[in-house]
């Protein structure tokens, strides 16, 4: 029969780690699973530097906003780390949103102004500025590496039990909970059968494979995941006074934004550069399957974008990343239960900044506490 758990959550990124913490807070039995080991870059939450972008106005994203500032907060004063460097946003460019964006960060009681070009160059001269300039002084950088060992190390201090190398090749959804396949380093046979009384699915890219692949999966329904390879860089500064702020450049129509990809967003990361990317252009990818090598067309795009609006980097001297988005059709997270499942889902390049307040809600949905807000349902 294998043994008998409360709760496991597959796949120990970002989210699957939040969860973890959230549910051991809550003296809840928990088993994280994770196929590679600790720190390994094969998803979507390795690197030093993701950015917390305060630029939302919709109401849902705006309250996690608030709660993730407390919930991160809370995570630096348990695990004793520095996580947030406060060091301001900047959204700029022709986004019509940005004044809502503006109007609702100040009713959330979060900090939005807007500065003119000129201004914004003064105090940051490594980037070009050619219109409006939202600042958002919240607004920072967030460090995966730190973050992930800290959820695990509080979630395990908490009773919770952190298995890495430890891959689910198959799972039964039935109606009374899940059994799971396990391949696992030093397993007798090489496999092992649990069962458990549910599922928390943070699978990332691997998400739709492993539910739609699922006996008694035909329950579940939800909205489509594509996995892309995304591949930003870091270009070497080449301004060395300059103080760099997150940024995100939308584009408009006309010559100037001609080559782009998307908006870029962008930051610093302490030692290895100025990070800049595209935001989901990268080439839709199989996640057992990637070539985690860079597009060059757009690659060399991103030089140009870099030569042009990044004064304070060297264009030529660049270090190419590879990472998975895993994105729904309208962007929004899939945050549900479905039986003995939760799933959560479909982050895209902009799920880091709301990771304990995702595994908060994804502890609600295990533990019955509350739904998820209607954006986020599975059957949207
Ligand atoms: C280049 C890039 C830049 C980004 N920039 C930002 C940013 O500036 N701000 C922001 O807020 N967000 C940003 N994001 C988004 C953010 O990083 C992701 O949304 C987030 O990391 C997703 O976390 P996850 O836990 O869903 O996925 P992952 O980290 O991919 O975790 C899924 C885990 O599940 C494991 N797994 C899968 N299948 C199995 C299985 N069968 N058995 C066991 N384990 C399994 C995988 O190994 C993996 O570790 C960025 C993302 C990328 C790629």
């Amino acid at each position: 029969m294998g043994t008998i758990l409360d709760t496991v959550v597959i796949g120990g990124g970002a989210m699957g780690s939040a969860a973890a913490w959230a549910l051991a807070r809550r003296g809840r039995q928990v088993t994280l699973l994770e196929q590679f080991g600790p720190g390994h870059h094969i998803g979507a939450s390795h690197g030093t530097t993701r950015n917390f972008n305060p630029g939302y106005h919709r109401p849902e994203y705006v309250a996690m906003l608030a709660e993730g500032v407390a919930l991160w907060d809370e995570l630096e004063q348990d695990s004793g780390e520095q996580l947030l460097a406060r060091t301001g946003i900047v959204n700029h460019g022709p986004d019509p949103q940005l004044a809502l964006i503006q109007a609702a960060l100040t009713g959330a009681g979060l900090q939005a102004e807007f500065l003119r070009p000129e201004e914004a160059a003064e105090r940051w001269r490594g980037i070009r500025f050619d219109q409006q300039v939202l600042h958002m002084p919240d607004g920072g950088q967030l460090n995966p590496e730190a973050a992930l060992p800290a959820f695990q190390r509080l979630a395990a201090a908490r009773g919770a039990e952190i298995r890495h190398h430890t891959r689910v090749v198959d799972l039964a959804i039935m109606d009374d909970g899940v059994r799971l396949t396990l391949e696992a380093e030093g397993a007798a046979n090489g496999t092992e059968v649990v069962t458990a009384a549910q599922a928390v699915v943070t699978a990332g890219g691997w998400t739709e494979k492993l539910l739609s692949g699922a006996a008694g999966s035909g329950k579940l329904r939800f909205p489509r995941l594509r996995v892309t390879q995304e591949q930003p860089a870091h270009f070497r500064v080449a301004d060395e006074g300059a103080v760099w702020p997150g940024f995100n450049h939308m584009p408009g129509t006309g010559p100037t934004y001609k080559g782009w990809y998307s908006p870029v967003y962008g930051m610093r990361t302490p030692g290895e550069g100025i990070k800049a990317g595209w935001h989901g252009a990268g080439p839709e990818v199989d996640p057992d399957r990637r070539s985690f090598l860079p597009e060059p067309v757009q690659l060399a795009a991103l030089q140009d974008y870099a030569r042009t609006w990044l004064p304070g980097v060297d264009a030529d001297s660049l270090e190419a990343i590879s990472c998975t988005y895993t994105s729904t059709p309208d962007e929004d997270f899939i945050l549900d239960r479905i039986g003995p499942v939760v799933i959560g889902a479909g982050f895209s390049g902009h799920g880091f900044k709301f990771t304990p307040v995702v595994g908060r809600i994804l502890a609600d949905l295990a533990t019955g506490t509350r739904p998820a807000p209607q954006i986020f349902s599975a059957s949207r």
